[in-house]
Protein backbone atom coordinates (compact mmCIF):
# COMPACT_ATOMS: atom_id res chain seq x y z
CA UNK A 1 0.00 0.00 0.00
CA UNK A 2 1.16 3.35 -1.00
CA UNK A 3 0.07 6.58 0.98
CA UNK A 4 -0.90 10.02 0.00
CA UNK A 5 -0.70 12.70 1.87
CA UNK A 6 -3.22 15.41 1.25
CA UNK A 7 -3.08 18.90 2.65
CA UNK A 8 -6.71 21.35 2.93
CA UNK A 9 -7.64 24.51 4.39
CA UNK A 10 -10.59 25.83 5.34
CA UNK A 11 -10.75 28.60 8.37
CA UNK A 12 -8.04 26.14 9.91
CA UNK A 13 -6.08 23.20 8.69
CA UNK A 14 -6.31 19.46 8.43
CA UNK A 15 -3.60 16.80 7.47
CA UNK A 16 -4.09 13.42 7.26
CA UNK A 17 -3.34 10.16 5.35
CA UNK A 18 -5.05 8.67 2.58
CA UNK A 19 -4.28 5.22 1.54
CA UNK A 20 -4.40 3.87 -2.14
CA UNK A 21 -3.62 0.35 -3.33
CA UNK A 22 -1.35 1.74 -6.04
CA UNK A 23 0.65 -1.38 -6.06
CA UNK A 24 4.24 -0.73 -6.21
CA UNK A 25 5.01 -3.37 -8.79
CA UNK A 26 2.49 -1.13 -11.46
CA UNK A 27 5.29 1.75 -11.17
CA UNK A 28 3.98 4.82 -12.92
CA UNK A 29 7.05 5.53 -14.40
CA UNK A 30 6.63 1.75 -16.36
CA UNK A 31 6.33 2.45 -20.42
CA UNK A 32 7.96 5.46 -19.65
CA UNK A 33 11.78 6.15 -19.99
CA UNK A 34 14.62 8.15 -18.81
CA UNK A 35 17.53 8.55 -21.56
CA UNK A 36 19.89 7.36 -19.31
CA UNK A 37 21.48 7.84 -16.00
CA UNK A 38 23.83 10.62 -17.02
CA UNK A 39 20.41 12.20 -18.48
CA UNK A 40 17.97 11.96 -15.60
CA UNK A 41 15.76 14.73 -16.70
CA UNK A 42 14.50 13.91 -19.75
CA UNK A 43 11.95 11.41 -19.89
CA UNK A 44 10.63 9.58 -23.16
CA UNK A 45 7.31 8.76 -23.89
CA UNK A 46 5.38 8.03 -26.95
CA UNK A 47 2.20 10.31 -26.03
CA UNK A 48 2.64 13.80 -24.33
CA UNK A 49 -1.01 15.19 -23.11
CA UNK A 50 -0.37 18.77 -22.04
CA UNK A 51 -3.57 19.74 -19.62
CA UNK A 52 -5.16 17.54 -16.85
CA UNK A 53 -8.62 18.94 -17.49
CA UNK A 54 -11.25 17.07 -18.26
CA UNK A 55 -9.90 16.63 -22.34
CA UNK A 56 -7.06 15.74 -21.17
CA UNK A 57 -7.92 13.35 -18.34
CA UNK A 58 -9.97 11.79 -20.91
CA UNK A 59 -7.10 11.88 -23.78
CA UNK A 60 -4.56 9.90 -21.24
CA UNK A 61 -7.18 7.24 -19.73
CA UNK A 62 -8.03 6.46 -23.70
CA UNK A 63 -4.19 6.16 -24.23
CA UNK A 64 -3.09 4.33 -21.58
CA UNK A 65 -6.17 1.90 -22.10
CA UNK A 66 -4.96 1.32 -25.71
CA UNK A 67 -0.85 0.67 -24.22
CA UNK A 68 0.69 3.79 -25.42
CA UNK A 69 3.06 4.99 -22.80
CA UNK A 70 2.05 8.34 -21.74
CA UNK A 71 3.36 11.66 -20.16
CA UNK A 72 0.46 14.22 -18.66
CA UNK A 73 1.32 17.32 -17.72
CA UNK A 74 -0.85 20.28 -16.72
CA UNK A 75 -2.43 22.03 -13.71
CA UNK A 76 -5.63 21.34 -12.61
CA UNK A 77 -8.43 22.50 -14.76
CA UNK A 78 -12.44 23.15 -14.82
CA UNK A 79 -12.67 20.04 -13.26
CA UNK A 80 -12.59 21.32 -10.07
CA UNK A 81 -15.55 23.90 -11.02
CA UNK A 82 -17.65 21.22 -12.74
CA UNK A 83 -21.18 20.38 -11.12
CA UNK A 84 -20.25 16.97 -11.47
CA UNK A 85 -23.09 16.38 -14.50
CA UNK A 86 -21.52 15.14 -17.93
CA UNK A 87 -23.35 17.43 -20.78
CA UNK A 88 -23.44 15.87 -24.26
CA UNK A 89 -25.33 18.15 -26.30
CA UNK A 90 -27.82 20.14 -24.63
CA UNK A 91 -29.26 23.42 -26.51
CA UNK A 92 -29.15 24.60 -30.20
CA UNK A 93 -29.40 26.96 -31.29
CA UNK A 94 -28.03 29.28 -28.74
CA UNK A 95 -29.85 32.41 -29.82
CA UNK A 96 -33.44 30.92 -29.10
CA UNK A 97 -31.69 28.68 -25.90
CA UNK A 98 -33.99 25.65 -27.53
CA UNK A 99 -33.31 22.46 -25.37
CA UNK A 100 -32.94 19.16 -26.80
CA UNK A 101 -34.62 15.76 -24.52
CA UNK A 102 -32.58 13.82 -27.35
CA UNK A 103 -28.77 14.82 -27.51
CA UNK A 104 -28.35 12.66 -30.57
CA UNK A 105 -30.83 14.44 -32.43
CA UNK A 106 -29.14 17.53 -31.50
CA UNK A 107 -26.24 16.95 -32.66
CA UNK A 108 -27.81 15.91 -35.68
CA UNK A 109 -29.11 19.75 -36.43
CA UNK A 110 -25.94 21.12 -34.40
CA UNK A 111 -23.42 19.14 -37.04
CA UNK A 112 -26.18 20.42 -39.57
CA UNK A 113 -25.81 23.69 -38.84
CA UNK A 114 -22.61 24.52 -37.65
CA UNK A 115 -20.17 22.20 -39.90
CA UNK A 116 -17.68 23.42 -38.15
CA UNK A 117 -17.53 22.36 -34.92
CA UNK A 118 -16.11 19.75 -33.49
CA UNK A 119 -18.75 17.23 -33.31
CA UNK A 120 -19.26 17.97 -37.32
CA UNK A 121 -15.53 15.92 -37.38
CA UNK A 122 -16.72 13.19 -35.49
CA UNK A 123 -18.96 9.88 -36.35
CA UNK A 124 -21.61 9.72 -33.46
CA UNK A 125 -20.38 6.06 -32.92
CA UNK A 126 -16.91 7.81 -31.62
CA UNK A 127 -19.10 10.06 -29.22
CA UNK A 128 -21.09 6.93 -28.26
CA UNK A 129 -17.89 4.74 -27.60
CA UNK A 130 -15.58 7.41 -25.84
CA UNK A 131 -18.36 8.42 -23.39
CA UNK A 132 -19.03 4.50 -22.72
CA UNK A 133 -15.58 4.32 -21.84
CA UNK A 134 -14.97 7.58 -19.73
CA UNK A 135 -18.30 6.14 -17.71
CA UNK A 136 -17.09 2.32 -17.81
CA UNK A 137 -14.00 3.84 -16.05
CA UNK A 138 -15.78 6.15 -13.55
CA UNK A 139 -17.86 3.01 -12.03
CA UNK A 140 -14.81 0.81 -12.06
CA UNK A 141 -12.84 3.49 -9.95
CA UNK A 142 -15.84 3.61 -7.61
CA UNK A 143 -17.83 6.62 -8.68
CA UNK A 144 -20.78 5.30 -10.98
CA UNK A 145 -22.90 8.04 -13.17
CA UNK A 146 -26.33 7.10 -14.13
CA UNK A 147 -27.91 7.74 -17.69
CA UNK A 148 -30.43 7.28 -20.37
CA UNK A 149 -28.72 6.47 -23.45
CA UNK A 150 -30.37 8.04 -25.49
CA UNK A 151 -32.19 11.12 -23.86
CA UNK A 152 -30.94 13.99 -21.74
CA UNK A 153 -32.28 14.24 -17.92
CA UNK A 154 -33.54 17.57 -16.37
CA UNK A 155 -31.57 17.98 -13.37
CA UNK A 156 -31.88 20.57 -10.44
CA UNK A 157 -28.95 23.19 -9.90
CA UNK A 158 -28.25 24.70 -6.85
CA UNK A 159 -30.39 27.79 -7.30
CA UNK A 160 -33.60 25.66 -8.09
CA UNK A 161 -33.47 26.10 -11.80
CA UNK A 162 -33.01 23.20 -14.33
CA UNK A 163 -30.65 22.48 -16.71
CA UNK A 164 -30.76 19.91 -19.40
CA UNK A 165 -28.00 17.30 -18.90
CA UNK A 166 -26.85 13.82 -20.36
CA UNK A 167 -25.53 11.59 -17.22
CA UNK A 168 -24.73 12.59 -13.34
CA UNK A 169 -23.84 11.01 -10.74
CA UNK A 170 -25.83 8.01 -9.12
CA UNK A 171 -26.03 10.18 -5.98
CA UNK A 172 -27.87 12.55 -8.06
CA UNK A 173 -30.23 10.37 -9.74
CA UNK A 174 -32.88 10.25 -7.32
CA UNK A 175 -33.33 13.58 -7.80
CA UNK A 176 -33.61 13.58 -11.74
CA UNK A 177 -36.93 11.04 -10.98
CA UNK A 178 -38.33 12.98 -7.78
CA UNK A 179 -38.12 16.27 -10.39
CA UNK A 180 -39.75 14.47 -13.00
CA UNK A 181 -42.28 12.50 -10.39
CA UNK A 182 -43.11 16.25 -8.76
CA UNK A 183 -42.77 13.69 -5.44
CA UNK A 184 -43.59 15.12 -2.30
CA UNK A 185 -39.67 16.05 -1.29
CA UNK A 186 -38.06 17.40 1.12
CA UNK A 187 -34.81 19.07 0.68
CA UNK A 188 -32.55 20.07 3.81
CA UNK A 189 -29.70 22.67 3.47
CA UNK A 190 -27.55 23.61 6.60
CA UNK A 191 -27.00 26.30 9.61
CA UNK A 192 -23.70 28.17 8.19
CA UNK A 193 -23.07 26.24 5.24
CA UNK A 194 -22.35 28.55 2.46
CA UNK A 195 -23.75 28.80 -1.61
CA UNK A 196 -27.05 26.59 -1.03
CA UNK A 197 -30.32 27.53 0.21
CA UNK A 198 -33.19 25.18 0.56
CA UNK A 199 -35.60 27.90 0.81
CA UNK A 200 -34.20 29.48 -2.65
CA UNK A 201 -34.70 26.29 -4.62
CA UNK A 202 -38.28 25.75 -2.97
CA UNK A 203 -39.26 29.31 -3.70
CA UNK A 204 -37.60 28.93 -7.37
CA UNK A 205 -39.59 25.58 -8.25
CA UNK A 206 -42.24 25.63 -5.77
CA UNK A 207 -45.40 26.89 -8.05
CA UNK A 208 -45.01 23.58 -10.54
CA UNK A 209 -44.18 21.32 -7.65
CA UNK A 210 -46.17 21.46 -4.46
CA UNK A 211 -44.54 18.78 -2.58
CA UNK A 212 -41.72 20.06 -2.25
CA UNK A 213 -40.63 20.97 1.38
CA UNK A 214 -37.78 22.60 3.46
CA UNK A 215 -35.82 22.28 6.23
CA UNK A 216 -32.50 23.35 7.70
CA UNK A 217 -30.45 21.06 10.30
CA UNK A 218 -26.59 21.65 12.44
CA UNK A 219 -24.43 19.77 10.40
CA UNK A 220 -23.02 17.12 13.61
CA UNK A 221 -19.63 18.07 14.75
CA UNK A 222 -19.45 21.27 13.32
CA UNK A 223 -22.62 23.55 15.33
CA UNK A 224 -19.76 25.86 16.99
CA UNK A 225 -18.35 26.76 13.49
CA UNK A 226 -19.17 30.38 11.90
CA UNK A 227 -18.93 29.41 8.56
CA UNK A 228 -19.25 25.80 7.15
CA UNK A 229 -18.50 24.89 3.39
CA UNK A 230 -19.20 21.77 1.35
CA UNK A 231 -15.78 20.42 1.34
CA UNK A 232 -15.26 19.85 5.34
CA UNK A 233 -18.12 17.95 5.73
CA UNK A 234 -17.85 15.46 2.73
CA UNK A 235 -14.38 14.75 4.35
CA UNK A 236 -15.61 14.65 7.51
CA UNK A 237 -18.56 11.78 6.25
CA UNK A 238 -15.74 10.19 4.13
CA UNK A 239 -13.91 9.44 7.85
CA UNK A 240 -16.75 9.12 10.20
CA UNK A 241 -19.41 6.56 11.04
CA UNK A 242 -20.72 8.58 13.81
CA UNK A 243 -20.99 11.77 11.50
CA UNK A 244 -22.51 9.93 8.94
CA UNK A 245 -25.36 8.47 11.42
CA UNK A 246 -25.68 11.66 13.64
CA UNK A 247 -26.65 13.35 10.12
CA UNK A 248 -29.71 10.73 9.41
CA UNK A 249 -30.84 10.92 13.08
CA UNK A 250 -30.91 14.81 12.36
CA UNK A 251 -32.81 14.56 8.72
CA UNK A 252 -34.97 11.40 9.89
CA UNK A 253 -37.76 13.48 12.06
CA UNK A 254 -38.45 16.17 9.21
CA UNK A 255 -39.18 13.58 6.96
CA UNK A 256 -42.63 12.52 7.04
CA UNK A 257 -44.65 12.57 3.82
CA UNK A 258 -41.67 13.16 1.83
CA UNK A 259 -40.94 10.14 -0.75
CA UNK A 260 -37.59 11.43 -1.58
CA UNK A 261 -34.81 14.12 0.32
CA UNK A 262 -32.42 15.89 -1.46
CA UNK A 263 -29.35 17.47 0.06
CA UNK A 264 -25.89 19.85 -0.94
CA UNK A 265 -23.87 17.65 -2.49
CA UNK A 266 -21.67 16.79 0.58
CA UNK A 267 -21.43 12.92 0.75
CA UNK A 268 -18.22 11.82 1.26
CA UNK A 269 -15.45 12.93 -1.35
CA UNK A 270 -14.18 9.31 -1.96
CA UNK A 271 -17.46 7.03 -0.79
CA UNK A 272 -20.35 9.17 -1.94
CA UNK A 273 -21.73 6.11 -3.47
CA UNK A 274 -21.88 4.32 0.26
CA UNK A 275 -22.17 7.22 1.84
CA UNK A 276 -25.52 7.71 0.38
CA UNK A 277 -27.25 4.04 0.57
CA UNK A 278 -25.88 3.83 4.04
CA UNK A 279 -28.01 7.43 4.71
CA UNK A 280 -30.59 6.18 2.23
CA UNK A 281 -31.01 2.57 4.78
CA UNK A 282 -30.93 5.48 7.93
CA UNK A 283 -33.40 7.69 6.49
CA UNK A 284 -35.73 5.25 4.73
CA UNK A 285 -36.32 7.19 1.84
CA UNK A 286 -34.20 7.66 -1.80
CA UNK A 287 -31.48 10.56 -0.89
CA UNK A 288 -30.20 12.76 -3.83
CA UNK A 289 -27.34 15.50 -3.71
CA UNK A 290 -27.80 18.94 -5.46
CA UNK A 291 -24.60 20.54 -6.92
CA UNK A 292 -23.28 23.47 -4.84
CA UNK A 293 -21.89 26.61 -6.10
CA UNK A 294 -18.64 25.80 -7.96
CA UNK A 295 -16.14 24.79 -6.38
CA UNK A 296 -17.97 21.82 -5.32
CA UNK A 297 -17.59 18.56 -3.97
CA UNK A 298 -18.35 16.48 -7.41
CA UNK A 299 -15.86 18.62 -9.24
CA UNK A 300 -13.21 17.24 -6.35
CA UNK A 301 -14.53 14.09 -6.72
CA UNK A 302 -14.02 13.88 -9.96
CA UNK A 303 -10.10 15.33 -10.36
CA UNK A 304 -9.42 12.99 -7.00
CA UNK A 305 -10.39 9.83 -9.16
CA UNK A 306 -8.69 10.98 -12.01
CA UNK A 307 -5.19 11.68 -10.41
CA UNK A 308 -5.19 8.40 -8.57
CA UNK A 309 -6.02 6.42 -11.41
CA UNK A 310 -3.82 7.75 -13.78
CA UNK A 311 -0.94 6.22 -12.25
CA UNK A 312 -2.08 3.44 -11.54
CA UNK A 313 -2.84 2.80 -15.14
CA UNK A 314 0.94 3.77 -15.75
CA UNK A 315 0.39 7.42 -17.00
CA UNK A 316 2.84 9.42 -15.86
CA UNK A 317 1.24 12.18 -14.02
CA UNK A 318 2.85 15.65 -13.16
CA UNK A 319 0.00 17.42 -11.99
CA UNK A 320 1.04 20.45 -11.07
CA UNK A 321 3.28 21.38 -13.88
CA UNK A 322 3.40 23.35 -17.03
CA UNK A 323 4.86 23.23 -20.20
CA UNK A 324 7.08 26.47 -20.15
CA UNK A 325 8.12 25.85 -23.72
CA UNK A 326 7.65 23.37 -26.79
CA UNK A 327 9.94 22.31 -29.79
CA UNK A 328 9.43 20.18 -32.32
CA UNK A 329 12.41 17.73 -34.08
CA UNK A 330 12.53 15.45 -35.92
CA UNK A 331 10.51 12.26 -34.52
CA UNK A 332 8.70 14.25 -32.05
CA UNK A 333 8.66 16.94 -29.72
CA UNK A 334 10.54 18.31 -26.58
CA UNK A 335 8.23 19.77 -24.10
CA UNK A 336 10.07 21.78 -21.17
CA UNK A 337 7.93 21.39 -17.62
CA UNK A 338 8.39 22.33 -14.27
CA UNK A 339 6.89 24.23 -11.66
CA UNK A 340 8.16 27.77 -11.30
CA UNK A 341 10.42 26.90 -14.38
CA UNK A 342 11.54 24.27 -16.62
CA UNK A 343 12.93 21.70 -14.40
CA UNK A 344 12.59 18.51 -16.75
CA UNK A 345 12.23 17.65 -20.41
CA UNK A 346 9.88 15.12 -21.85
CA UNK A 347 10.39 13.64 -25.37
CA UNK A 348 7.20 12.59 -26.99
CA UNK A 349 6.22 11.04 -30.40
CA UNK A 350 3.15 12.87 -30.02
CA UNK A 351 1.26 15.18 -28.20
CA UNK A 352 -2.40 16.22 -27.45
CA UNK A 353 -2.86 19.54 -26.39
CA UNK A 354 -5.67 19.84 -23.96
CA UNK A 355 -4.70 23.24 -22.58
CA UNK A 356 -8.33 24.85 -22.71
CA UNK A 357 -9.07 28.39 -23.04
CA UNK A 358 -8.66 31.29 -21.03
CA UNK A 359 -9.40 29.93 -17.45
CA UNK A 360 -7.17 26.73 -18.21
CA UNK A 361 -4.53 29.00 -20.09
CA UNK A 362 -4.47 27.50 -23.44
CA UNK A 363 -5.40 30.42 -25.16
CA UNK A 364 -3.67 34.08 -23.84
CA UNK A 365 -5.81 37.34 -24.97
CA UNK A 366 -2.85 39.97 -25.55
CA UNK A 367 -4.08 43.40 -26.60
CA UNK A 368 -4.59 43.22 -30.38
CA UNK A 369 -4.88 39.32 -30.91
CA UNK A 370 -5.86 35.65 -28.90
CA UNK A 371 -2.52 33.52 -28.74
CA UNK A 372 -2.83 29.97 -28.84
CA UNK A 373 0.36 29.56 -25.79
CA UNK A 374 2.47 26.81 -26.34
CA UNK A 375 2.90 26.37 -30.05
CA UNK A 376 1.56 29.85 -30.94
CA UNK A 377 -0.55 27.96 -33.15
CA UNK A 378 -3.45 29.86 -35.76
CA UNK A 379 -6.15 30.77 -33.93
CA UNK A 380 -9.81 31.62 -35.56
CA UNK A 381 -10.91 34.78 -33.92
CA UNK A 382 -12.91 37.84 -34.63
CA UNK A 383 -10.67 40.38 -37.06
CA UNK A 384 -10.03 42.49 -34.54
CA UNK A 385 -10.72 43.12 -30.68
CA UNK A 386 -13.52 45.23 -31.00
CA UNK A 387 -15.43 41.79 -32.40
CA UNK A 388 -14.91 39.73 -29.29
CA UNK A 389 -18.14 41.20 -27.30
CA UNK A 390 -21.51 41.77 -28.22
CA UNK A 391 -22.84 45.19 -27.35
CA UNK A 392 -25.00 43.61 -24.97
CA UNK A 393 -23.45 41.53 -22.16
CA UNK A 394 -26.42 39.62 -21.73
CA UNK A 395 -26.46 38.66 -25.55
CA UNK A 396 -28.47 35.42 -25.90
CA UNK A 397 -26.38 34.77 -28.88
CA UNK A 398 -23.32 34.51 -26.72
CA UNK A 399 -20.05 36.07 -27.44
CA UNK A 400 -17.53 35.52 -30.36
CA UNK A 401 -15.01 35.25 -27.69
CA UNK A 402 -16.36 31.90 -26.52
CA UNK A 403 -16.22 30.79 -29.91
CA UNK A 404 -12.63 31.20 -30.43
CA UNK A 405 -9.71 28.77 -30.90
CA UNK A 406 -8.40 26.50 -33.21
CA UNK A 407 -9.42 24.77 -35.90
CA UNK A 408 -8.41 21.29 -37.15
CA UNK A 409 -8.94 18.89 -39.67
CA UNK A 410 -10.63 15.02 -39.61
CA UNK A 411 -7.57 13.82 -37.50
CA UNK A 412 -8.08 16.47 -34.88
CA UNK A 413 -4.55 18.21 -35.90
CA UNK A 414 -4.58 22.22 -35.69
CA UNK A 415 -4.42 23.81 -39.35
CA UNK A 416 -1.99 26.79 -39.73
CA UNK A 417 -3.24 29.77 -41.55
CA UNK A 418 -2.61 27.96 -45.13
CA UNK A 419 -5.21 25.21 -44.23
CA UNK A 420 -3.01 22.44 -43.90
CA UNK A 421 -1.74 20.47 -40.51
CA UNK A 422 0.23 22.56 -38.50
CA UNK A 423 2.65 19.59 -36.91
CA UNK A 424 1.78 16.05 -38.38
CA UNK A 425 1.78 14.31 -35.03
CA UNK A 426 0.38 17.59 -32.71
CA UNK A 427 -3.56 17.04 -32.36
CA UNK A 428 -5.95 18.88 -30.22
CA UNK A 429 -8.95 17.87 -27.62
CA UNK A 430 -11.49 20.11 -25.46
CA UNK A 431 -12.29 23.57 -24.79
CA UNK A 432 -9.25 24.83 -26.93
CA UNK A 433 -11.19 23.82 -29.84
CA UNK A 434 -12.85 26.67 -32.19
CA UNK A 435 -16.72 26.77 -33.11
CA UNK A 436 -18.06 25.91 -30.17
CA UNK A 437 -19.15 27.56 -27.08
CA UNK A 438 -19.46 24.51 -24.57
CA UNK A 439 -21.00 26.62 -21.73
CA UNK A 440 -24.26 27.92 -23.54
CA UNK A 441 -24.10 24.45 -25.60
CA UNK A 442 -24.30 22.66 -22.79
CA UNK A 443 -22.06 19.93 -24.55
CA UNK A 444 -18.81 20.70 -22.21
CA UNK A 445 -17.80 17.32 -20.85
CA UNK A 446 -18.91 15.49 -23.89
CA UNK A 447 -16.74 17.71 -26.13
CA UNK A 448 -13.53 17.18 -24.15
CA UNK A 449 -14.20 13.14 -24.07
CA UNK A 450 -15.68 12.27 -27.57
CA UNK A 451 -12.50 14.91 -29.15
CA UNK A 452 -9.84 13.35 -26.69
CA UNK A 453 -11.44 9.67 -27.91
CA UNK A 454 -11.21 10.97 -31.56
CA UNK A 455 -7.33 12.63 -31.19
CA UNK A 456 -6.25 9.36 -29.60
CA UNK A 457 -7.40 7.25 -31.90
CA UNK A 458 -5.97 9.44 -34.46
CA UNK A 459 -2.64 9.63 -32.89
CA UNK A 460 -2.49 5.57 -32.70
CA UNK A 461 -2.83 5.43 -36.49
CA UNK A 462 -0.15 7.98 -37.38
CA UNK A 463 3.24 6.77 -37.13
CA UNK A 464 5.59 9.24 -35.53
C1 LIG B 1 -17.68 26.60 -13.62
C2 LIG B 1 -17.71 25.39 -14.52
C3 LIG B 1 -18.82 24.56 -14.51
C4 LIG B 1 -18.85 23.46 -15.34
N1 LIG B 1 -19.94 22.66 -15.31
C5 LIG B 1 -20.04 21.65 -16.19
C6 LIG B 1 -21.23 20.87 -16.25
O1 LIG B 1 -22.18 21.08 -15.51
N2 LIG B 1 -21.28 19.89 -17.16
C7 LIG B 1 -20.24 19.62 -18.03
O2 LIG B 1 -20.36 18.72 -18.84
N3 LIG B 1 -19.12 20.35 -17.99
C8 LIG B 1 -18.99 21.36 -17.10
N4 LIG B 1 -17.85 22.10 -17.06
C9 LIG B 1 -16.85 21.91 -18.13
C10 LIG B 1 -15.80 20.86 -17.95
O3 LIG B 1 -15.49 20.58 -16.64
C11 LIG B 1 -14.49 21.29 -18.65
O4 LIG B 1 -14.02 22.46 -18.07
C12 LIG B 1 -14.61 21.60 -20.07
O5 LIG B 1 -15.19 20.50 -20.65
C13 LIG B 1 -13.24 21.96 -20.67
O6 LIG B 1 -12.24 21.04 -20.33
P1 LIG B 1 -10.78 21.11 -20.94
O7 LIG B 1 -10.07 19.92 -20.41
O8 LIG B 1 -10.84 21.30 -22.41
O9 LIG B 1 -10.11 22.46 -20.38
P2 LIG B 1 -9.71 22.91 -18.91
O10 LIG B 1 -10.58 22.28 -17.92
O11 LIG B 1 -9.63 24.39 -18.96
O12 LIG B 1 -8.25 22.31 -18.70
C14 LIG B 1 -7.10 22.82 -19.31
C15 LIG B 1 -5.88 22.14 -18.75
O13 LIG B 1 -4.73 22.52 -19.49
C16 LIG B 1 -3.69 22.83 -18.60
N5 LIG B 1 -2.72 23.73 -19.23
C17 LIG B 1 -2.92 24.92 -19.84
N6 LIG B 1 -1.74 25.44 -20.25
C18 LIG B 1 -0.79 24.55 -19.90
C19 LIG B 1 0.63 24.50 -20.03
N7 LIG B 1 1.33 25.50 -20.61
N8 LIG B 1 1.30 23.44 -19.53
C20 LIG B 1 0.64 22.43 -18.94
N9 LIG B 1 -0.70 22.41 -18.80
C21 LIG B 1 -1.40 23.46 -19.25
C22 LIG B 1 -4.40 23.44 -17.42
O14 LIG B 1 -3.56 23.43 -16.28
C23 LIG B 1 -5.57 22.49 -17.30
O15 LIG B 1 -5.18 21.32 -16.63
C24 LIG B 1 -17.76 23.18 -16.21
C25 LIG B 1 -16.64 23.99 -16.20
C26 LIG B 1 -16.60 25.09 -15.39
C27 LIG B 1 -15.38 25.97 -15.44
Amino acid sequence: MSEFRFKFKFRFKFKFKFKTSLNPSESPMEGCHFNDMSDKETITCELAVIGTGMAGMAAALFAANRGISVVQVGNTGGIIFASGFLDLMGVHPIKEKKRWSDPWAAIDALTRDVPAHPYAHLKKEDIRAGVDEFLSFLEESGLPYHRRTNWNVEALTSIGTTKPTYCVPRTMWAGIKALEERSPCLIVDFHKLKGFSARQIRNTLGAEWPGLRTTRVAFPGFENLDELYAEQMARALDFSEETREKLAQAVRPHVKDARYVGMPAILGVYHSDNIAMALEKQIGVPIFEIPTLPPGVPGLRLREILEQQMPRRKVRLFSKKTVFKAEHQAGGFMLHIGNMAPEETVRAKRVILASGRFLGKGLRAGRKRIQEAIFDLSVFQPSDRKGWHCRNFLDPQGHPVNQVGLEIDDEFRPLNSTGDPAFRTLFAAGSILAHQDWMRMKCGSGLAIATAYRAVNACLKMDA
